[in-house]
């Protein structure tokens, strides 16, 4: 299936200048929605991972059903202030300032073989600051899978020596 064609490009949003990819013309088609995630869960059995761990909030959308259909456990990852037990963090880098990602202090067990899966690789800032929480929690990251991928703005470089797989690219 030619995943691309249900992506929908919106110009000039969230700011000028930008041509964001909307998913949810892939999520609203029920035979696309389904080949997606199916991809990611072949993937997924390839690296045998154990848990999946994915950033909010498009990052639930799909890894939710992936851990879903391997039957094993997920992870979320979330802004500060949003998981209610205790947290680690891990702050990353914006164009202008820093961000901070959070999860839960017992998300994971030590040498727990994990799979990070979000909906889009852009500058890798998101997967850079989630792989430290990884590794904060003694996890070892096995592989990170996404829908999209923006090959222009390298997100790539944030993930040297590891496996990745991504669906679409542009
Ligand atoms: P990065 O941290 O790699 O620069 O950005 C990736 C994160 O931003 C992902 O969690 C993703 O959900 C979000 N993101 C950035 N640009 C887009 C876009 O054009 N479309 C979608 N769906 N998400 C985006």
């Amino acid at each position: 299936m030619d995943l691309k064609q249900y992506v929908t490009i919106v110009e000039d949003w969230p700011k000028p200048g930008i041509r964001f990819k909307d998913i949810s013309t892939i999520m609203d088609n029920g035979p696309a929605y389904k080949f997606a995630v199916d991809e990611i869960v072949k993937y997924a059995r390839e690296v045998g991972a154990e848990i999946i761990v994915g950033p909010e909030a498009r990052g639930f959308i799909i890894g939710c059903p992936v851990a879903y259909a391997l039957e094993i456990g997920f992870a979320p990852v979330r802004k500060p202030g949003k998981l209610p037990r205790e947290v680690i963090s891990a702050d990353y880098g914006l164009e202008y300032g820093t961000d901070t990602l959070t999860m839960h202090k017992d998300a994971l067990k030590p040498g727990q073989k994990v799979l990070i899966v979000d909906d889009l690789l852009a500058t890798g800032g998101t997967v850079g600051a989630t792989i430290d929480l990884i590794n904060q929690l003694g996890g070892e990251v096995v592989g990170a899978a996404f829908l999209i991928e923006l090959s222009y703005l390298n997100g790539r470089d944030q993930l040297k020596g590891y496996d990745i797989r991504t669906l679409i690219q542009y």
